[in-house]
């Protein structure tokens, strides 16, 4: 294996945890101090073993990682995040001088809450990033808008737009800088991977590296993304479709900075303008897949030109404020943003990136878990960009995750086990699919230029700008908050 042994720090576990580990038997879970005694697991040459792999080192994995390595009750477990990105070797801010790079996430408050838990979030603060405080969803029929205010939920900001590589180098920091943690960072690939059974006598899963080495794990998270080699490995079906879409994305430039995030909603499908920081902004833009392959090689200046008939001057008529704010401001009286008018987005003056295409689908894992395997993340499910929630999906199965092992080590449980899996499960189920299924809803209403589905469009769009109690529940619902968006 081409990464040494790997070491385990032997000090500084609380006492709390060695009474725990001597109270426990057989089962427990391999405790950093005494996981290369028990259980009889004897490490060959050539063959490593660890409680937890984590295969896939992205976003989602790496917060996986960070925030085991942060909980009192699961920072002594041995986790080994397997992936050969390079990337994974950084150490250190990325240097701001670079133009900002087209892949970027929407993070809600409720991921912003799980990063500074695991001290990921002060990392973010020193590289680029941007706060959004306003929202604006238009149709291009100009029948209706929502503006959407962090005010209208008693907060600073709905959002924060950040590069992913910066996501990943502050999870990658916040790995780095854990006391009493020796993580380690394989750099290769998982190849295949045997379940343990009656048949071999092991609790281990054994996992074949591209590299040739071998690693054995009492549990194994697929954090591989939505074409997960642990889930097909693990035999776990999916459900789901391809839609007839692509997305393409870059970054643009303004000629101020742009302190909104913009979606308008076309009749192939929404272009968002996203802030970036500086005078940046990110386009996120679905579109068939036919046109998606004309404008990645469109010259700059039509792409430029193609953007702003997109966001601005294309299509159809901007959308006019209702009467029905005066009529529900009097009835309710609540004076949010339902009073904001439509506002024309700021032009967009070149493009500063590559432009990037993806095809899109919907994607959901039949099972999260089954013995020894759980999955998180894009490998659980795959879900269209056009609200921003993917990834912010997969730190919510982090968080879960991550409580549901910490509560089973305090009672003597093994991680592996699957009961407890089960438990993780259940709880991402029911947060994961009713947003797959709003966002699936949202695609299909979106794609559809039909003049009657026109009308109930805006009158959603109505809905949701001039009833202040949908809108605060949109707002939160967004957010990362678990409550559906019906009224409260
Ligand atoms: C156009 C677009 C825009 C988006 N915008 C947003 C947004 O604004 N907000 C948001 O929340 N989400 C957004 N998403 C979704 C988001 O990008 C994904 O949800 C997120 O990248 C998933 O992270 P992940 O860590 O689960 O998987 P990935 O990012 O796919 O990472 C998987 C990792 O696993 C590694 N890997 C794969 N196979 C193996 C193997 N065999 N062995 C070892 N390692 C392996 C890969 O190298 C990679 O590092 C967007 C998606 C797209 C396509």
């Amino acid at each position: 294996m081409r990464y040494a042994t790997l070491m385990w720090r032997r000090s500084g576990l609380p006492e709390l945890f060695f009474a725990q580990q001597r109270a426990l038997h057989s089962s427990r879970i391999l405790s950093s101090e005494e996981g290369l005694k028990c259980d009889g697991a004897k490490i060959e040459k050539n063959q490593e073993e660890c409680d937890v792999a984590i295969v896939g080192g992205g976003m989602v994995g790496l917060a996986l990682a960070s925030s085991l390595s942060s909980m009192p009750l699961t920072k002594h477990l041995r986790v080994a995040v397997i992936d050969d990105s390079p990337f994974l070797a950084s150490k250190g801010y990325l240097k701001r001088d670079q133009m900002p790079d087209s892949r970027v996430s929407t993070v809600t408050p409720a991921t912003i809450n799980l990063f500074k838990e695991i001290g990921a979030w002060e990392h973010v603060l020193h590289q680029r990033h941007a706060f959004f405080d306003q929202m604006q969803v238009w149709d291009y029929t100009g029948l209706g808008y929502t503006r959407y205010n962090a005010r209208d939920v008693g907060r600073e900001y709905l959002g924060c737009v950040v590069e992913n590589k910066v996501l990943c180098n502050s999870l990658l920091l916040s790995l780095q800088k854990k006391e009493g943690f020796e993580n380690k960072i394989c750099p290769t690939r998982l190849a295949s991977m045997t379940l343990p059974s009656e048949v071999n006598h092991s609790k281990f899963a054994k996992l074949n590296l591209t590299d040739g080495g071998t690693l054995h794990a009492k549990l194994v998270v697929g954090a591989d993304g939505s074409k997960s080699r642990v889930r097909e490995a693990a035999g776990i079906k999916t459900t789901g479709w391809n839609y007839p879409q692509s997305a393409i994305i870059c970054t643009v430039e303004h000629s101020s900075q742009n302190h909104c995030a913009w979606q308008r909603f076309l009749p192939a499908g929404p272009i968002a303008l996203l802030p970036i920081g500086d005078n940046y902004s990110n386009i996120v833009w679905t579109m068939s897949p036919d046109q998606a392959t004309q404008h990645k090689s469109m010259d700059k200046d039509k792409f430029v030109n193609s953007v702003n008939h997109a966001l601005n001057n294309g299509y159809g008529p901007h959308p006019e404020s209702s009467s029905l704010s005066n009529l529900l401001d009097s009835i309710t009286g609540t004076a949010m943003s339902t009073k904001e008018k439509f506002e024309v987005p700021p032009r967009v003056l070149g493009v500063v990136s590559n432009i990037m295409a993806f095809p899109l689908g919907l994607k959901h894992a039949n099972n999260y878990a089954v013995k020894n395997i759980v999955l998180v993340g894009d490998a659980a499910h795959t879900v269209h960009p056009l609200a921003g929630q993917g990834v912010n999906l997969g730190f919510g199965d982090v968080s879960d995750l991550a409580r549901v092992l910490a509560e089973g080590v305090s009672v003597g449980a093994d991680i592996s086990q699957l009961t407890l899996l089960k438990k993780y499960e259940r709880q991402r189920k029911t947060a994961n699919i009713p947003m797959m299924a709003v966002l699936d809803g949202f695609q299909r209403v979106y794609s559809v230029d039909f003049w009657p589905l026109n009308i109930l469009r805006a009158t959603g769009f109505h809905a949701a700008q001039y009833i202040p109690p949908l809108k605060k529940n949109i707002i939160s619902y967004a957010m990362g908050d678990q409550k559906f968006p019906l009224f409260s």
